[in-house]
């Protein structure tokens, strides 16, 4: 088939899916993937690198880099901009790699409609008790913020149809072979090939020339 092209990947899915710790797991054990870093005007969570989890950046700069035309998509999320940059993730697309953007659905509805290409996939945990007890369990937020993340949750669900997958996060090892599988599934679509289907066409003209 084609020479590989990346494919952009926009996954999202309730605060306390586990997006996080899947798309580690995915990008530890396959090589094809890169997750894009986000700018950010939230403060870093204990343990969070400048660089590696965030670009952290004060509102002001945030703002100067909106009018420059520097995301591909930004938001708003619980108070802070969220962005991804554009030129971080065109380089690595350039390269052949599947970019991963981890990012809500505001953000996620502008790729749709500004890349039409780009997969957009939804990850939710088996049950909402299981979402609370995660969000709970995670003990870095004030139960203020985990209730805003309910909220934000509940306004989510309503935009799940937007997505082209949902995958279920209950068993980590599971889920990141379903997500690898559906992402290798879509580097086999017809629309992502057809130059080479268009190169086969003629290689067969030329076989039945004579006839
Ligand atoms: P957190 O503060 O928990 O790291 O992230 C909060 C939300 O912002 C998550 O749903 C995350 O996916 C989303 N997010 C992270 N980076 C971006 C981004 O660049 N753009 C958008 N639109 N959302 C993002």
């Amino acid at each position: 088939m084609n020479k590989r092209k990346g494919i952009l990947i926009v996954v999202s899915g309730f605060s306390g899916a586990g997006k996080g710790t899947l798309l580690k797991s995915l990008v530890s054990k396959y090589e094809n993937y890169q997750i894009s870093i986000s700018a950010t005007t939230r403060s870093p969570r204990e343990g969070e690198k400048e660089g590696r989890e965030y670009f952290f950046v004060a509102k002001e700069k945030f703002e100067d880099m909106i009018s420059k035309g520097e995301f591909m998509e930004y938001a708003q999320y619980v108070g802070n901009y969220y962005g991804t940059p554009k030129k971080y993730v065109e380089d690595r697309m350039k390269k052949g790699k599947d970019v991963i953007l981890e990012i809500e659905i505001q953000g996620a509805l502008q790729i749709k409609k500004n890349y039409p290409d780009a997969l957009l996939l939804f990850v939710v945990p088996p049950s909402i008790l299981e979402l609370k007890n995660r969000l709970l369990n995670r003990g870095s937020e004030t139960m203020e913020l985990i209730e805003s993340r309910l909220r934000r949750a509940k306004e989510e669900a309503m935009g799940i149809e937007e997505y082209d997958y949902i995958i279920v996060n209950e068993e980590l090892d599971f889920s990141v072979e379903e997500l690898h599988h559906v992402i290798e599934g879509a580097h086999h679509m017809t629309s992502r090939n057809m130059e080479w289907i268009r190169e086969m066409r003629e290689q067969l003209t030329e076989e039945v020339k004579g006839e």
